[in-house]
């Protein structure tokens, strides 16, 4: 993982100075060797959050760790605890920080994951034992420059739900878990390199900030539908991606003028778009979506050559399109995909929590960058945008459920993949992407599965 996370209420960011909360001392008690303290740029919407002991997390992420944490884990008096699973504790990794990965039992889960789903380390020696992925899931820490941008995981039901407490409330746990991270990077936030609008273009962080500012401001107005404001932010990148030579102030701007140029161009009613292109752009689409509907119940046992042959099985139905669904999730009902294009898209109050999601996503910077496999800014949003029709072709296809709780699942399991899923980052999958954006079909699926 690149850059970690957890949390959430405050109507603008909020910033917290690392140095006034503590000494700049790690999590493990040790002195940071970062003399810059970075402050903290909290999420600018109402969330909340607190771990529900669901356990989804610890069967279904991958928990790496480094050299030291391994080693401090095994020093720990665990042989013979019954809640733990035999050996071996660690699988290890082919590169990076990250050199080792929890094992997971043959029944599923995490081997320090308890029957009562908890987590036996925190619940023996307390939090600050656990592996760093594990305290900091599901927030994420993101640099932008001269701050950390906290951004989260809506894989977790809790975050999705915005149940527990504020996430203003983590704010000191974020602090010291942000020195943490600068210690397992060996870098701190003001060595992230700048971002790029698209290849070769790079922006500083001040009007990446300013930018996206701008797009956080149009998913936040409530005067449309989410889906319109979603293709409002299409329409923007649109023509910012010709050219945005202006910077600094001016930058602000131009990007509200080109807002309010393209508003009389995006259609209010989203069926009054054509449909998108039934033998590519709704193939491409389903493609896509076959890989964001999957949902692994173990991370470990899900893997290899029947992962893969599952996957590409799993692809040619979902291109295909008719007949009945795979089920790759647990909560996909039978279903056929003829049903689900006849089916109506989701009801208005739903709007609120995908505008917390989008907002997150965008003021977290989770969208491009690192935390979305080095997409320039303008590539990242149009993934983004992608995952809205994906996540009401899923609620469509739950309409056995009642429909906020299908929205809440289809987004649970959306974002589970979104800048997560490694397959995301595979070239032939970004050119499908790329070509379902360059036929103009993007802007027509999101419309296509709002009406
Ligand atoms: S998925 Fe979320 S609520 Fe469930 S155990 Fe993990 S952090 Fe806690």
């Amino acid at each position: 993982m690149g850059y970690a996370s957890r949390n959430d209420p405050v109507s603008r960011p909020r910033h917290v100075n690392p140095a006034s909360a503590s000494p700049r001392t790690s999590a493990t008690g040790r002195q940071s060797r970062y003399s810059m303290s970075h402050p903290i740029r909290n999420l600018p919407v109402v969330q909340n959050w607190s771990c529900h002991v669901c356990g989804n997390c610890c069967r279904t992420l991958v928990g790496l760790i480094t050299d030291e944490e391994k080693r401090r884990i095994e020093a720990l008096d665990l042989a013979n605890d019954p809640e733990v699973a035999p050996g071996p504790w660690f699988k290890p990794m082919v590169r990076g920080v990250y050199r080792w990965r929890l094992n997971h039992r043959r029944e599923g889960g995490c081997v320090f994951l308890t029957a009562e789903n908890r987590c036996r380390l925190q619940e023996r020696f307390g939090p600050e034992v656990k592996p760093f992925v594990c305290r900091m899931f599901p927030f994420m820490l993101i640099p932008a420059g001269n701050h950390w941008r906290v951004g989260m995981r809506f894989s977790c039901p809790s975050a999705v739900a915005s149940r527990g407490r504020p996430v203003a409330d983590s704010q000191k746990d974020l602090v010291q878990l942000s020195h943490l991270l600068e210690s397992h990077l060996g870098r701190s936030a003001d060595d992230a390199p700048a971002p790029s609008v698209r290849r070769g273009r790079e922006l500083d962080w001040p009007d990446a900030c300013r930018l996206v500012d701008v797009l956080v401001e149009i998913v936040q107005d409530r005067r449309d539908r989410l889906e319109r404001r979603l293709r409002k932010c299409l329409a923007v990148a649109r023509i910012c991606r010709e050219g945005m030579e202006v910077r600094g102030g001016q930058l602000s701007k131009f990007l509200q003028a080109v807002r309010s140029a393209v508003d009389p161009d995006v259609a209010r009613d989203p069926a009054s778009l054509p449909p998108p292109d039934r033998f590519l752009g709704r193939v491409l689409f389903r493609v896509l979506l076959a890989i964001f509907a999957r949902h692994y119940r173990d991370a470990s046992r899900a893997s290899g050559l029947r992962r893969a042959l599952n996957r590409v099985r799993d692809g040619l139905s979902f291109a295909r399109g008719r007949g009945r669904v795979p089920r790759l999730n647990d909560y996909l009902p039978e279903v056929r995909f003829e049903d689900i294009e006849e089916r109506h898209g989701i009801p208005p109050e739903a709007d609120e929590i995908l505008e917390r999601y989008y907002a997150i996503k965008l003021s977290s910077f989770q969208f491009f960058g690192p935390p979305n496999f080095e997409k320039p800014i303008w590539d990242g949003l149009e993934s983004l945008v992608l995952t809205l029709p994906m996540i009401l072709w899923l609620s469509r296809a739950m309409a056995d459920q009642p429909p906020m709780e299908a929205v809440q699942r289809a987004i649970q399991l959306v974002d589970d993949h979104f800048g997560g899923d490694a397959m995301l980052g595979l070239p032939h999958i970004r050119y499908l992407e790329r070509t379902l954006v360059e036929r103009g079909d993007l802007e027509k699926v999101v419309a296509w599965y709002s009406r």
